[in-house]
This record gives structure tokens, sequence and C-alpha cells, in this order.
């Protein structure tokens, strides 16, 4: 292989003692071109326009072959230069791995600067960002998730990093006859993210939270339910969800009501309906019994005559009307036995 100067200068399709700006751009737009990696390159002749650039640019003594170069002891200098062109050689192959369009203005070029674009070392990149626990799983165990993004690690940085507002809490409570009668306390127990005390939600990772500034806690709350609690009715506790991150407000506690079945009765809405059984006797002639209400037995004059499949309706014995001063009615539905 011949390597003079005006032979170099060909490979590269150059004039001879071209400015090493020519040089390199010649030989960049070649490498792109040739380089093994890329698809339809070719590494011979990489092989040689990369020769011919480093004698253009004095990386090589002119006319000294691959082999002597290699056999010769070499001074340091030329070992620094080695270490350079391999890496030159890795950023190529970083380049190439990531093809982009040639935009040329990577870096500043001047004709004074020593550095070559082409081997200067690229900008740090984050090698390993270790996932954070961002949050402790409050009601759930978090399946096990895949390795997330670069990208979502760093937004999860940012989001430990960044005062977080504490999430919202739902819970479904149980309310039994008595409250839905009447209202009243209910206890429930709780699960909830709170402020770590130890570090006071700053995020020592040596601290009993492991830096997630939040404990999961069980707390027993006592909770007034008004009267007539409905299924599905939420009720809402400001400040009792989730606390948030450095300090940051909690968020709020849903509970979602779920008044006990009332025995022998169906519900609809404030109004109940049920069955009354009435002796034959009693049903002809009629008179006073008693009739089990939720409210307790109830005195109720039968008329004479009834028969099976009337009606009776109690108006004001059904249930209290959620929020409101209010009654729904109780229906019952005679069966002559
Ligand atoms: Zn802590």
């Amino acid at each position: 292989m011949d390597l003079t100067q005006s032979a170099c200068s060909q490979m590269l399709g150059i004039p001879e003692n071209a400015p090493l700006d020519e040089v390199r751009r010649a030989y960049r737009k070649l490498a792109r071109r040739l380089h093994p990696d890329v698809v339809g390159g070719d590494s011979v002749r990489f092989s040689e326009i990369t020769a011919a650039y480093n004698v253009l640019t004095g990386r090589c003594a002119a006319a000294k072959t691959q082999t002597q170069k290699a056999s010769t002891t070499t001074p340091p200098r030329t070992a620094a230069e080695e270490a350079e062109h391999a890496q030159a050689y890795a950023e190529f192959r970083r380049r190439a791995a990531n093809f982009r369009p040639a935009n040329g203005s990577r870096a500043p070029q001047s004709a004074q600067s020593k550095v070559d674009p082409m081997v200067q070392t690229p900008a740090a990149e984050p090698q390993s960002v270790q996932p954070e626990v961002v949050e402790v799983p409050v009601s759930t165990v978090a399946a096990a998730a895949p390795r997330p993004s670069l990208w979502q690690r760093l937004r999860a940085k940012v989001r430990k990093a960044a005062p977080t507002h504490g999430s919202d809490v739902y819970l479904t409570m149980p309310v039994d006859l008595g409250t839905v009668l009447r209202g009243g306390e209910q206890a429930i127990m709780i699960q909830r993210a709170a402020a770590c005390p130890s570090c006071v939600g700053g995020g020592d990772t040596r601290c009993v939270c492991l830096g997630a500034g939040r404990l999961v806690v069980r707390e027993k709350l006592k909770v007034q339910v008004p009267a007539g609690a409905r299924a599905g009715v939420k009720m809402r506790l400001g400040g009792k969800g989730n606390d948030g991150l450095m300090g940051r407000g909690a968020g709020d506690l849903y509970l979602l009501l779920e008044p006990v079945q009332i025995a022998g009765f169906v519900r609809e809405g404030a109004d109940l309906r049920g069955t009354l059984e009435i002796g034959a006797e009693l049903a002809r002639v009629g008179g006073p019994m008693n009739v089990p209400t939720p409210w307790g037995p109830l005195r109720l004059d039968v008329p004479a005559a009834t028969r099976t499949g009337m009606k009776f309706r109690l108006r004001g014995q059904g249930l209290p009307v959620w929020q409101r001063a209010d009654r729904g009615d109780l229906y019952l539905q005679v069966q002559v036995g």
C-alpha cells in the first residue's frame, strides 16, 4: 500500500496539501460509507482510507505500513496517539450505531484547534442509573415491573426530587343497621403512607424508610356517618389519604359505604319491601297484630277481609333519606296462611 502524501490525498479524493479541515471532511464522508458496520461497507477500503487519513493528519509517518507500526517499539507519544485512535474508532462505532445524517457542527472547529472532533471524548452518559423507590405501595404490592427505560428512570429521579402531593386512598366501609337508621360513629382500620418520622420525609437511604420518606402505617379511624347510608355513597375525609413527599400535603381518604342487608326486607332507596303473613281468621275478621320493622315491632290494625296479594304501606317506616330529614316507606305484601 502506497502511503505517500500524494497517494493518500488521492485515496481521500482531495488535492495534495489540502487543509486539515478538508482532510477530515473527506475522510468522514468516506468512512461513513465504507465503515464495516454500515450496510455496504468495505473493510479493506475503510482501513486504507483510515491509514491515509492517519498519514495526512500526521498520526503516522508517511510510507510506514501497519505491520511496521505494530512491531516498532512505540515511544510514549505514539502510544497516546494509538489510544486516541482507538477512541476515535469507538466513537465512530457509536456514531455509526445511531447513524444520523451528518451535521458536522457538533463541535466548534477552528483551524488552530488541535483537537479533532472525531476523537473528542463523547459526553459522559449516565451508564447505570439505579431505579429508585418513589412511593411505598399503599394498598397493593406492585407486581414486578419491567426494568424502567432511561427516560423513566430520569423522570423518576425528577419526581423524587420534586415534592409531591400525597395521593388519595379509597376504602370500602361496612355500615351497621343502627348507623343506617340513626347515623353514628363507625370505626375503621385504614392503611396509608405517612411521612417518615425519622427523616421527616427527607429521603435518607439509610433511614428505616429506605429513602422513600414515607412509611406504611395502620390507623384506626372513627368516622361520623350520617343516617341513611346507601351502598355506593362516598364520604371524603380531607387530608386523611397518603402523606405527600418532603412535607407536601396529604391526599384525601374516600370511604365507599357498604350498609348491611336488612333481614326480611328488600331495600329500594329509602323504601323497604317485605312480606306480612296473616292468619286466616285474623285476615277474615280483622284486628291488631305486631309487625316487625327495622325500627322494631309495630302494632298494625289489620282490616277485615284482607286477602293474599294486598299491599300495606306504612308511611315513614322505611329508612332515613341520606342527608335529608325525611324517611322512606315500608311496603308489606300480605300472605294469608
Ligand atoms: Zn425516613
